[in-house]
């Protein structure tokens, strides 16, 4: 089943032609008008209620087609999608967040249903799609200690003797410390912030650090999120390259494009660089003090049938939400084999030409910003005849973790 993606318009997207979903959404919706003034940010597929896709050939929503023959579509097993594919083109940062676990969620929700909207977890998963920037998990201890201690000014916003504790103090003295930086009076912070971006303005030889804070301060003058930069790891992904963000992990996307899965939720708790509400002390109580190192950040992906699947490799997380696969098949390769998920899977194709052959079924042309449901009754293989376009055939596929015992 060919799908049109919900398109989203939020204004931290690229904008017009820069922007790689409003590109696919060109391809993949014959309707589509592209206003090179305005931002897109997101493509989703799947069949979340806030941005169902629909089915090209007839117009109806994803979440009902499957209704009606949910054994054929999703397996015996399932009865809804349960992950949220989508694309992202960030021009400028999103918030600083942490998504809850499953039973806070489930608190959460029902405390506050009207901002969090579902009792459902969402761990997420970034692949960069070009050279990506994001913010993801606490520094080690010990670097937070070293990039405060340079400030005089967060020495004053925060308390030198906090900062002091850091050096041994582990866990306790982050939480202490990073507590005191969100309930931060709105003028000390905006004195703090002032100065030490007339620093770095003067500087002659601004450090990349120095040049994130010019680049946020722009967007976010006065946000308290702009000092998260001083705790949190800042990763630069290269194409191919992961994250994944479990639950109370504090991360931000900063720029980019990437393919993000997660399963079917929209609760986030935010914690700056946002004009939105900031839910301070869920957010102080949930999120996660652990400190670890940048690199340790990166996600691996697996090879699972090397022999048979050498141009395929799976992001499996922990969790059985979701699990993607990237295959990049190289020119010359004329037919080659993916695997359907148990509860179907959802393929988008970025580069190249190709022919999906199901068994019994007609063929369906693959080429850049189509998008197409599988259902489970397709089979667990699907096969692809690799065509001829002078690029390598690059298909992501959004599927059931049937890979981990849960
Ligand atoms: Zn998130």
């Amino acid at each position: 089943m060919e799908l049109i993606g919900s398109v989203k318009n939020y204004d931290w997207g690229k904008l017009g032609q820069e922007s790689f979903v409003a590109k696919l959404a060109a391809a993949n919706d014959g309707q589509f008008e592209l206003d090179v003034n305005k931002p897109y940010a997101e493509l989703w597929m799947g069949d979340h209620c806030s941005g169902p896709s629909l089915i090209s050939a007839t117009g109806e929503e994803l979440g009902s087609f499957i209704q009606r023959d949910p054994v054929g579509n999703l397996g015996p097993d399932a009865c809804k999608l349960s992950y949220l594919f989508k694309v992202l083109s960030i021009r400028k940062a999103l918030s600083i967040q942490v998504h809850p676990d499953k039973s806070e969620a489930v608190k959460l929700h029902a405390q506050y249903p009207d901002i969090y909207k579902d009792p459902n977890h969402k761990p997420e998963l970034a692949i960069a799609l070009t050279d990506f920037q994001a913010m993801c998990g606490f520094r080690p201890y010990g670097e937070i200690y070293s990039l405060l201690k340079e400030w005089p000014e967060l020495e004053a916003l925060l308390g030198k003797d906090k900062i002091q504790k850091l050096e041994t103090g582990g866990e306790e003295a982050l939480r202490e410390l990073y507590t005191s930086l969100m309930h931060s009076k709105p003028k000390e912070l905006e004195t703090c912030i002032s100065q030490m971006l007339a620093k770095i303005n003067a500087k002659s030889d601004p450090t990349s650090l120095d040049q994130l804070f010019q680049q946020l301060h722009k967007d976010f003058p006065n946000d308290v999120g702009l000092l998260s930069i001083y705790f949190l790891n800042v990763l630069s992904l290269k194409p191919g390259q992961a994250i994944y963000l479990s639950a109370n992990v504090p991360h931000a996307y900063l720029t980019g494009d990437c393919i993000e899965c997660m399963a079917c939720s929209d609760n986030v708790v935010r914690a700056g660089l946002t004009p939105k509400f900031k839910d301070v002390d869920t957010l102080l109580r949930l999120i996660s003090y652990e400190g670890a190192a940048a690199e340790s950040k990166f996600f691996q992906p697996v090879q699972l049938d090397p022999a048979r699947q050498a141009h395929t490799r799976t992001f499996i997380p922990s969790v059985k939400d979701f699990a993607v696969a990237e295959t990049r098949v190289p020119q010359g390769v004329g037919e080659y084999t993916i695997s359907n998920g148990a509860n179907g899977c959802i393929l988008l194709v970025c580069s190249g030409r190709a022919k999906l052959t199901p068994v019994g079924m007609d063929p369906i042309g693959l080429e850049f910003g189509k998008i197409v449901f599988v259902p489970a009754r397709t089979g667990s293989e699907l096969r692809l005849v690799i065509e001829e376009s002078g690029s390598e055939f690059i298909v992501y596929q959004a599927m059931t973790n049937d890979f981990i015992e849960q």
